[in-house]
């Protein structure tokens, strides 16, 4: 190195070129969790690693996740139930499981000093409820192996032979070579984060079958301007029906969250899907029950009580005393109804009768599916017989690793999909490591 303050341009072209020719034991495309899980733990046991993320940041999904809060993972310890959510995937994913497991992702992050707390229907966050101090962990993780990062830097092709990849290309016209290199770019869906499908492309140019994708735990839209209103409230316990030809196709109970264009929340995304399907055949209409557990005749001597209490108030100051004062509004405003500045004592039966109907059963057309920059997981993918999940390598090239979302696997929300990004990513990071005692 020379002795000038700055780097002079000979040191720095010097320093250029060894960097550039240096070989690492594996390149990993991709900075979410699976390329996070992987580089740190081929790091952590030995192999020199290279990780490329073409955004400024590592992790932009990872830090959406949960609404800020990292649903981690969920807390089902026993393989084969929880594998019961991934449909037909789950027979290819026994053997990863077996190596990286959800007692696996306890141990990880609460050894990491990251202690997880687990909440309804089993899902798992950080203690911490931050997704900002899960990345913080994996970063460190990293860093204690010492992998080298490099952000900004987008892979623009692969160069391969026949059997194995051997090099690939940046945006900033750089090449790298490396014994092994692993596609951690994700799926489609929210592509603001990076994931736009970079790596489906290389993929499908290889000679990998890819499926298509769309977007699959998505929230449903509508049209009706007075859900749109209700934008931000969450109501916890309702029941949801999906009516085609006057027939309830779909049932759930659960929380709903109302949108500026529609329905979100797990159960809805959860639902979408199926919803997507329905729509296919026809019209759909939603049906909310917002006292699921109250029948008709006993919510109607609620309100009774209620009618008589505030006799002499106006409907929109007394309905507000048992629905959300917005529901309670849009409600009463329906054009079916129309009985906010209406006084109690002036409601008549018939009346009476429509509201209570009326709150058991908020019907509005359901318009679609959002599209894939609001959706959470974007189905299709690589076709999972090309990939061998012992390690996760692809089976057309012996030194590609494949993991997280870029797999054409179907899962639901509730940590399902991070797990998975653990899983793949740990156990091909472990190959990876474990292929250099071997050299
Ligand atoms: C709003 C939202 C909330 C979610 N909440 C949860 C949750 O609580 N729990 C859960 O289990 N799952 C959740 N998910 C799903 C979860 O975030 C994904 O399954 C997960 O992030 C996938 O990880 P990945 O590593 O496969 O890919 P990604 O996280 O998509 O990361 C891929 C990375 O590769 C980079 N990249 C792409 N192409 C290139 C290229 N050519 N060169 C270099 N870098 C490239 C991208 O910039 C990106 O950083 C949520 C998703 C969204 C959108």
């Amino acid at each position: 190195m020379c002795n000038t303050e700055q780097l002079c341009y000979l040191c720095y072209y010097n320093y250029y070129m060894k960097e550039n020719s240096r070989k690492y034991d594996v390149i990993v495309i991709g900075g979410g969790p699976s390329g996070m899980m992987c580089a740190g733990r081929a790091a952590e046991l030995g192999a020199r690693v290279l990780l490329l993320e073409k955004n400024a940041s590592l992790g932009n999904k990872l830090m959406l996740t949960g609404g800020g809060r990292c649903n981690i993972t969920n807390a089902n310890f026993d393989n084969n139930s929880f594998l019961d959510n991934f449909g037909k995937a789950k027979k290819y994913l026994f053997s990863p499981f077996s190596q990286f497991s959800v007692q696996d992702t306890f141990n990880f992050f609460q050894n990491h000093n990251l202690p997880l707390v687990t909440e309804a229907r089993n899902r798992v966050f950080p203690k911490t409820q931050s997704s900002q101090d899960v990345f913080n962990t994996l970063i460190k993780y990293m860093k204690k192996g010492r992998v080298t990062i490099k952000t900004h830097t987008q892979v623009t092709s692969l160069k391969y032979n026949d059997k194995k990849v051997l090099s690939l290309n940046d945006s900033n016209h750089n090449n790298y070579k490396a014994d092994n290199f692993v596609i951690a770019t994700g799926g489609l869906a929210a592509p603001e984060t990076g994931a736009t499908g970079d790596g489906l492309n290389f993929l499908e140019k290889m000679g990998h079958k890819v499926h298509a994708s769309n977007p699959n735990l998505v929230p449903l839209k509508t049209e009706v301007k007075w859900i749109h209103n209700l934008s931000g409230i969450t109501w916890s316990f309702m029941k949801i029906r999906f009516v085609q030809n006057n027939k309830t196709q779909i049932r759930k109970t659960g929380k709903i969250l109302f949108t500026h264009f529609g329905i979100s929340g797990p159960l809805i995304i959860n639902s979408a899907n199926e919803v997507k399907k329905l729509l296919k055949n026809g019209p759909v209409e939603a049906v909310i029950d917002l006292f699921p557990d109250t029948d008709e005749k006993v919510l109607d001597k609620k309100i009774i009580k209620l009618l008589d209490k505030h006799f002499d108030k106006k409907m929109k100051n007394v309905l507000p005393e048992v629905i959300f004062k917005n529901i309670a509004l849009e409600i009463l405003n329906l054009p079916h109804l129309k009985l906010s500045e209406k006084e109690a004592k002036f409601i008549t039966k018939v009346e009476r009768k429509t509201l209570v109907h009326t709150i058991k059963n908020l019907t509005f057309p359901i318009s679609g599916t959002c599209g894939m920059d609001k959706a959470i997981v974007a189905d299709g993918g690589i076709e999972l017989s090309e990939v061998n999940f012992k390690n996760m390598t692809s089976r057309k090239y012996s030194n590609l690793y494949l993991t997280g979302d870029i797999l054409n696997i179907n899962r639901p929300s509730g940590g399902f999909s991070l797990q998975l990004c653990w899983t793949t990513g740990f156990v091909a990071g472990t190959d990876i490591g474990n292929k250099l005692s071997h050299k």
